[in-house]
């Protein structure tokens, strides 16, 4: 959750992304609630409100990651840790297949499973913005260019 981030910072942080949930990159444009400013690393865990460890979130993608740092994937179970939009790439750690989020990293599997990147509804909004030609946006491909 973001709290109290200041006007300046958090400004930083919505042009850093240029306006795309760091996530599962949908647009600002395309929400309706105001993307938060997500703690990668949650105050919980020691997070620091810094740029280094702030990252722009949807609303969806912020509740769902709460304070978490990782989640147990694979059989057996192990821990992975979360996809960190400040240091990894999303590339590696991800494919989008149409408007499906497909991971290709331990990274990516626990962060598409904890956030649920793929839940029904978050892909039925995904699929209608791509036949909008808004899903990934322009933002969005230019992002991951990087
Ligand atoms: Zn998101």
């Amino acid at each position: 959750m973001s709290g109290q981030i200041p006007a300046a910072l958090r400004r930083l942080v919505f042009e850093r992304a240029a306006g795309l949930c760091e996530y599962c990159l949908i647009h600002q444009s395309d929400a309706h609630f105001t993307f938060p400013v997500d703690h990668i690393i949650s105050r919980k865990h020691q997070g620091a409100t810094k740029a280094a460890n702030l990252a722009l979130a949807c609303l969806r993608c912020n509740v769902t990651k709460g304070t978490d740092v990782g989640a147990l994937i694979g059989r057996p179970r192990r821990l992975s840790r979360l996809y960190h939009p400040r240091k990894d790439d999303w590339r590696a750690h991800f494919h989008l297949a149409g408007a499906r989020i497909v991971p290709v990293s331990d990274v990516g599997e626990a962060t598409v499973r904890l956030l649920d990147l793929n839940a029904r509804d978050r892909l039925m909004l995904r699929r209608a913005l791509a036949r909008a030609g808004r899903y990934p946006s322009l933002e969005a491909l230019a992002y991951l260019r990087g």
